[in-house]
């Protein structure tokens, strides 16, 4: 049950099919697997996922209706099914709901087996089934469907993030550490749920506010209600803004834009050295390297060319796919980088093969010496609030320390961002922040209700 995904919701006066695409096209960084939207019409969900792109899913299809869900996926090989994609869409005695969701609940396993020994029948392996058969359970039980979103959180060890489609009404959930982001926007009868401002933007949507950690937020016609429950410690993602949330995306209250520039002025003064060019790693290092080379007056410039019309390597399911990935997308620039000395800016380093062979990439077009940069501090155990490092055997850090990750790598020097330095880039308190793939201090350990 490893995903990374994202969500949306809106609804509005006028039909929503166009707004969802667009939103969950803007969110596609978070997802390339799968897509799919839920949309009410007349009472009646109405559902159309599949596998593929945003673009690939919708090329043929419309759904009418004012009020709707979406949700795009990423998940690891074995569980990139179709029935997995999502929205689910849920059938019971008190009428039916969709639900999609953001994040990674931790007891999963240990729910559905109780749920199934109770007589649950689960038709998906995703841990999302698990989180509707609680809210149906307790949506029963309460008669009332708030009350059961509050009961079934009560449950729930891990990340989520949630929007539902009840009929004309939509809900935001967000877990009560608020590890995965969430915010809420409106402009005029138009109310919109997304896991990033950026889906907001390109309606033209206002941000109104982050959901706040155990908030459930319902919206029906125009009538807002906001329930907060059990409190728990809040942990926001650090990994969200180094690397996976979208750079022009404004997560509680913290520009990713700023963040990643405030990472790379960090990373001049702690990793300084004389060079004749900082260059990015396309696209994940751009942003880090203007603030280094902005920091440290050394030119910026770009040595290496991407192509853009593949993803994301390190979203790629496979280590052959992620092979494959590096050769087809980046090419480098031989008459920036010939004779010079490099500082190579990147967000993070997980197993290394990537950064090596771009190296290797480098000195062939005849770079003198590569400087490595790097901006989150080493990557050494294992996430399991939703990003897909589930093994401390993927990180070369676990095993190696960073002067044998330099050799191994090939570099002429390398230097992480300080943990201090991260968070000082950030610039959110300490205690509000998850960071146990650096220091091994999983945050989330409220004990849960017992089923
Ligand atoms: S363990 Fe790391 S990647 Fe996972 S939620 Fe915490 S900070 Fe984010």
């Amino acid at each position: 049950m490893r995903e990374k995904c994202a969500v949306f919701g809106i609804t509005s006066d006028s039909d929503v099919f166009d707004s969802i695409y667009k939103g969950l096209y803007s969110l596609q960084h978070r997802g390339q697997e799968s897509a799919g939207m839920a949309v009410c019409s007349k009472g009646r969900i109405r559902i159309h996922k599949g596998m593929g792109l945003v673009s690939q899913v919708f090329n043929s299809v419309s759904l009418d209706g004012k009020c709707g869900i979406g949700h795009v996926r990423y998940s690891t090989t074995g569980l990139s099914e179709v029935e997995n994609a999502q929205p689910l869409l849920i059938n019971y005695s008190k009428g039916s709901f969709a639900i999609a969701h953001n994040g990674q609940i931790v007891n999963a396993a240990e729910l559905k087996s109780t749920l199934e020994s109770r007589g649950n029948v689960f038709t998906t392996t995703s841990d999302t089934e698990v989180i509707a058969h609680l809210i149906v359970r307790e949506h029963i039980k309460t008669d009332d469907l708030v009350a059961g979103i509050r009961n079934a959180m009560g449950y729930l060890k891990g990340s989520y993030s949630l929007t539902l489609l009840h009929g004309n009404t939509l809900i935001a959930v967000r877990d009560p550490s608020g590890v995965r982001p969430l915010v809420y926007g409106k402009s005029g009868d138009t109310h919109v749920f997304a896991s990033e401002t950026c889906a907001l933007d390109v309606l033209d949507i206002d941000l109104v506010r982050d959901i706040k950690p155990s908030e459930i937020m319902t919206i029906t016609g125009s009538k807002v209600r906001s329930d907060i429950g059990k409190a728990g410690k809040v942990s926001h993602c650090m990994f969200e803004y180094v690397y996976f949330a979208r750079p022009d995306s404004i997560l509680d209250g913290k520009s990713v834009y700023e963040v990643r520039k405030n990472l790379g002025a960090v990373l001049a003064k702690e990793g300084k050295v004389k060079a004749d060019l900082v260059i990015p790693v396309p696209d994940s290092g751009i942003t880090q390297a203007v603030g280094y080379a902005r920091a440290s007056n050394i030119p910026f410039g770009e040595g290496l060319m991407k192509n853009r019309y593949i993803g994301r390597t390190f979203i790629l399911p496979d280590q052959k796919q992620r092979d494959i990935g590096v050769k087809v997308k980046l090419n480098p620039i031989r008459s920036e980088l010939a004779g010079k000395d490099i500082i190579l800016v990147d967000d993070s380093i997980v197993r290394g093969t990537t950064i090596k062979k771009l190296i290797h990439l480098l000195k062939d077009a005849g770079a003198k010496k590569v400087h490595v940069r790097i901006s989150c501090p080493p990557l050494k155990f294992p996430c399991f609030y939703g990003i897909d490092m589930q093994s401390r055997k993927e990180f070369i850090a676990a095993k190696k320390t960073v002067e044998e990750i330099r050799k191994e790598i090939g570099a002429d020097s390398l230097v992480y961002t300080s943990i201090k330095g991260l968070l000082t880039a950030i610039g959110l308190p300490v205690t509000s922040m998850c960071m146990a793939c650096l220091n091994e201090d999983y945050p989330l350990t409220d004990p849960q209700t017992k089923l």
